[in-house]
């Protein structure tokens, strides 16, 4: 049981960790394209906005001073300034200073305020590509490679290109290591999160199949407990789902299959009783005769054969009994007369009546209807009560056979069949009994007579099989008996 259970459980635990797995990956792969790319289009966006602004300045510049001279400091000193506005010191005080005076103060605010000027490299090359500023310093003075000029913003006074502007992203990679280390730490982050979620999520997951995989474990282990031989074993498990369907199923089936084994026990152990008597009385006489007891006479080899006779009936009922409760009877459908079958019966047991001094009468009421049925298998249930009245009523007795018609309710209508006989009676607790198998009221008398205790039971399944129903009235010991059954009429 705990090896499927927990095979359950990984496999749920070890799929669920692939797919969060798998939804990590992915969500990371498009999040860091994502925000590379965006970061990146954002980077280019906004050093082209700032060369443009820068370009404004500084023809504006140009145009007023009519070369580049002093530009170099301009650019580093405001950069300067900028960047390190906390530390700012006496020098690069004055730098700013300077700048601010040579470009008039108001307009370098303005410059700045609109670019945001200041934390990405600047270079500046002039009208032939050299160049004559750059915040870092390190390219002046160079000849910048003409496809780097193409990116820049020119810088045109009065219809002429004195110079090019080039910020950020346009001289160097879009990433500068500060950047890159921002990027970084951002996946990173992400990274460490999904990571974190994930584990989470299968902690939680772990929790939640756990709890799901527990009540299959116990309706597994049931059902192993069963298979086992434990037939009592049941699962408590009260959930509405499947597993709860699955649990109540089990437990009705199980109490199904216990009710079988207890039926199917009674029945062996019920049986070999019934089949122990007469092979005991037959052992039983054979050995007198060897043994020169009894004389090997017509008379107690006859005796010997009315045994072989009970135990020929007892098996045979018993097998028809047996295809009856598995619903397997083969019924020979066809429209029966009760009352012309009726008839027919009571004519057969007349003169076993006469024997017994027992006066037999049958009352049929007119026209009745047809019914359905195996006419073999109904004067069968016919043969068996009357055999039954007729050894259960005491000479000068009386034994009617009647056969109505009955409302069968919604416009249908029964044929009752009923034989009643002055006998011996049934108590009323032993009442509800008659229909079992092997019930006797009195087991020695009615073994005595002949009976295997299976008539009324055969009796019922066969009335059953026809959609009839069949019981037994009595007013108690001594005041006879009533068994009745009706058939729908066809
Ligand atoms: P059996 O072979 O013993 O007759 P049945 O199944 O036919 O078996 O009947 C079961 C028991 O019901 C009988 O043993 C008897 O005690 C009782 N019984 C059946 N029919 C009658 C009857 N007409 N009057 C009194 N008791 C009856």
């Amino acid at each position: 049981m705990h090896r499927m259970r927990r095979s359950l459980w990984l496999k749920l635990m070890g799929a669920f960790a692939l797919i969060i797995t798998a939804g990590v990956a992915v969500t990371f792969m498009v999040v860091y394209v994502a925000t590379a790319t965006k970061f990146e289009r954002f980077t280019r966006a906004s050093d082209l906005l700032e060369a443009q602004n820068l370009a404004d300045a500084l023809t504006a510049y140009y145009a007023r001073q009519g070369s580049w001279d002093g530009v170099d400091r301009l650019l580093s000193s405001t950069a300067f300034s900028f960047s390190n506005a906390d530390a700012l010191d006496g020098e690069s005080m004055e730098w700013s200073m300077m700048g601010g005076m040579m470009m008039g103060g108001d307009m370098m605010m303005e410059m700045m305020r609109q670019t945001g000027y200041g934390m990405d490299r600047v270079v500046l090359a002039d009208a032939e590509g050299v160049v004559i500023a750059d915040t870092t310093g390190e390219l002046v003075g160079q000849q910048h490679p003409e496809e780097h000029l193409a990116r820049g913003e020119p810088v045109v006074v009065n219809g002429q290109r004195v110079g090019t502007v080039l910020v950020g992203s346009m001289v160097e990679p879009v990433l500068n290591p500060l950047d890159a280390d921002f990027l970084r730490s951002v996946n990173l982050a992400m990274l460490l999160g999904a990571t974190a979620g994930g584990f989470l999520a299968l902690v939680l997951g772990s929790l939640l199949f756990f709890q799901i995989t527990k009540p299959v474990g116990e309706v597994t282990a049931a059902a192993e407990a069963v298979a086992a031989g434990d037939l009592s074993r049941r699962v408590d498990v009260h959930s509405e789902d499947e597993v709860g369907r699955l649990a109540a199923a089990f437990n009705i089936m199980a109490d199904t299959l216990e009710q079988q084994e207890a039926l199917r026990k009674a029945m062996v152990s019920d049986i070999a009783h019934e089949l122990r008597t007469p092979l005991s009385l037959i052992q039983g006489n054979l050995e007198a005769i060897l043994d020169g007891y009894y004389e090997l006479s017509p008379e107690n080899i006859e005796a010997i054969h009315g045994d072989t006779v009970v135990m020929t009936r007892l098996v045979n009922d018993l097998r028809v009994l047996a295809v009856a409760e598995a619903g397997q009877l083969t019924l020979e459908w066809e429209a029966v007369d009760m009352a012309e079958l009726a008839r027919r019966v009571v004519d057969r047991f007349s003169s076993q009546a006469a024997e017994r001094k027992v006066a037999l009468h049958v009352e049929i009421e007119p026209s009745i209807p047809p019914v359905r049925g195996d006419a073999q298998r109904l004067t069968q249930v016919l043969n068996n009560l009357l055999s039954n009245a007729l050894r259960h009523t005491p000479a000068g007795g009386a034994i009617t056979l009647s056969v109505r018609v009955q409302d069968g309710g919604n416009k249908k209508r029964n044929v009752l069949v009923s034989v009643t006989d002055s006998g011996e009676g049934i108590a009323a607790d032993a009442l509800p009994h008659v229909f079992e198998r092997f019930y006797r009221v009195d087991r020695s008398r009615s073994r005595a007579s002949g009976g295997t205790g299976l008539g009324l039971p055969i009796a019922r399944q066969l009335v059953e099989a026809h959609g009839g129903r069949i019981w037994a009235e009595s007013a108690g010991p001594g005041e006879g008996s009533v068994f009745s059954f009706t058939l729908p009429a066809a």
